[in-house]
């Protein structure tokens, strides 16, 4: 750790020590990334108000849960959450309890208001303040000046006007992080519930993207992914504006110059995959050999009747040219199995798709009809439940034999490996591929290293490897591949 992020560690500890009788808060995030992105935006609001996050949920001052609409299976999990906050705001009527993200959406939230009476406050996806508003109105903030004058010589500490000061908890070990780019989407894909929730895409501007990355690899962070619903659109709601490849470039310089290690962005989508773009991260030293491009269906009908605006063949190309442009590149997807309609032969030609492509990964989902989507109005849900399932299944076995067969080619090879923290003893870590991987090294704290590390076992869903010079071979360990494998 440099001397500069020592004295920020310092300092947020004085500051967390300072606040040791203040507010606490926790937030349960459940869906994407950029739900994550937002959650840590709230904490950090929280934060420079004094408030530090709960040891245990159950005492917390202000609970959040910060939902996730785009499958029914992701709502029913965050209003079970929700309800199951009611009893300890009936008991302590003082704690503030907060509904997040894309259940609330963009447009009115009365309706929520008279289904969960037991809310304080309602918040939009990727907007913190009615919750700073809420508090502030409390009257609590005077109790708290003294924190925020700390708060305010660390923000100075980070030297920027846009950063974004990580909750304490995170500062100086947090390794990647997110930063939203792209906020909304205006593609209209006719299963997606994303526009109706998130709003119109807009671009932040160059200047508040840098800042945000300058701040938060001051923090400690050594890896940044670029995060919108479609990535590859950032920019294009700006007149003359810098497109995601310009974009890229201007980060990677800034960012590396403080010591940034690894770039990523996501999600792509196929139309908008330039060859600039490719081209761009092949040239990038920082700048990961990862793509996330979502194909949904592998069959024409069905990707017409999906509104994604190509066909399979066109998809086929893109892999080729992503192949071709980009040495060693990981490509992902993700899939929608019993989409309205789909038959067996139009699954069949899914799962021939991904045999032939041979993919890194598939984030695979079974359709979920969700409110005021074009399929949902318009097109039965009518592929029953257990042969979504035997169609969700079929592809998940597939893939597993795929990424098993190439993650064995990494067999022997010394990779690069970004330590994130340690887990079950062994360091814990990604490829530029983001494949897992664990090795041993307990002499030493790796956290936010880059380490080569010498792959000596593969699997499906992780890796394990030791230090070249070491002669130990560790044992594989057992990892949850549920959870691994469908990280959506
Ligand atoms: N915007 C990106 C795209 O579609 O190109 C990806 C972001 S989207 C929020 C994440 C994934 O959720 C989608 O790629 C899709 O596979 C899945 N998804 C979205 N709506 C769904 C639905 N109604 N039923 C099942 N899965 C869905």
């Amino acid at each position: 750790m440099s001397s500069k992020d020592k004295k920020l560690v310092e300092l947020s500890d004085r500051v967390y020590r300072g606040i040791a009788l203040s507010r606490t808060y926790h937030i349960w995030t459940l869906g994407c990334q950029m739900n994550v992105a937002d959650s840590q935006r709230l904490a950090s609001e929280l934060e420079k108000m004094g408030y530090r996050a709960a040891q245990n949920p159950d005492d917390a001052d202000v609970l959040v849960v910060n939902t996730c609409v785009v499958r029914q299976g992701a709502e029913d999990k965050g209003v079970g959450r929700l309800v199951s906050l009611r009893p300890l705001k009936e008991k302590y009527p003082d704690k503030v309890i907060g509904l997040m993200g894309c259940m609330v959406g963009v447009r009115d939230s009365l309706p929520l208001r008279k289904r969960f009476p037991f809310v304080d406050v309602f918040l939009a996806p990727s907007e913190p303040q009615p919750m700073v508003t809420f508090l502030n109105e409390r009257g609590i903030e005077d109790e708290l000046r003294v924190v925020e004058d700390d708060e305010r010589n660390l923000r100075d500490a980070i030297q920027d006007e846009d950063a974004l000061i990580l909750p304490a908890h995170e500062r100086g070990s947090l390794i990647t992080a997110h930063v939203p780019i792209v906020y909304g989407c205006s593609h209209a894909c006719s299963f997606c519930i994303i526009p109706f929730r998130r709003g119109v895409e807009r671009s932040r501007s160059v200047g508040e993207i840098v800042s945000e990355v300058r701040s938060l690899v001051r923090q400690g962070v050594k890896e940044i992914t670029l995060l919108g619903q479609i990535v590859d659109r950032y920019g294009k709601d700006i007149p003359d504006g810098p497109d995601l490849a310009d974009l890229l470039r201007i980060v990677h310089d800034a960012g590396v110059a403080e010591g940034l290690e690894r770039i990523r962005f996501l999600t792509s989508h196929p139309n908008y995959m330039t060859d600039k773009l490719l081209d761009t991260v092949a040239e990038l030293p920082h700048v990961m050999p990862h793509i996330e491009v979502p194909v949904q269906a592998g069959d024409d009908e069905v990707l017409a009747r999906m509104k994604r605006g190509y066909s399979q063949q066109q998809y086929r190309d893109l892999i080729d040219r992503i192949r071709a442009r980009i040495p060693n590149v990981a490509i992902n997807t993700d899939i929608i199995v019993g989409f309205s309609g789909e038959t067996e032969q139009q699954f069949q030609q899914t799962f021939d798709l991904l045999g032939d492509l041979k993919l890194d990964k598939a984030h695979l989902a079974k359709y979920s009809a969700r409110p005021q989507t074009v399929s949902a109005r318009t097109m039965p849900d009518d592929v029953p439940e257990e042969e979504k399932e035997r169609r969700r299944k079929t592809l998940d076995d597939q893939q597993a034999e795929i990424i098993a067969e190439i993650n064995g080619r990494s067999l022997g090879q010394t990779v690069p490996v970004l330590v994130e923290e340690s887990r079950g003893g062994k360091w814990r870590g990604r490829t530029p591929q983001n494949k897992l991987v664990f090795f041993e090294d307990l002499d030493q704290d790796r956290r936010g290293q880059v380490v080569d590390v010498e792959i000596v076992w593969t699997g499906p869903w992780s890796m394990q490897g030791r230090l070249p010079s070491s002669a130990a071979m560790p044992l594989p360990l057992t990892v949850d591949m549920a959870g691994l494998s469908h990280d959506h």
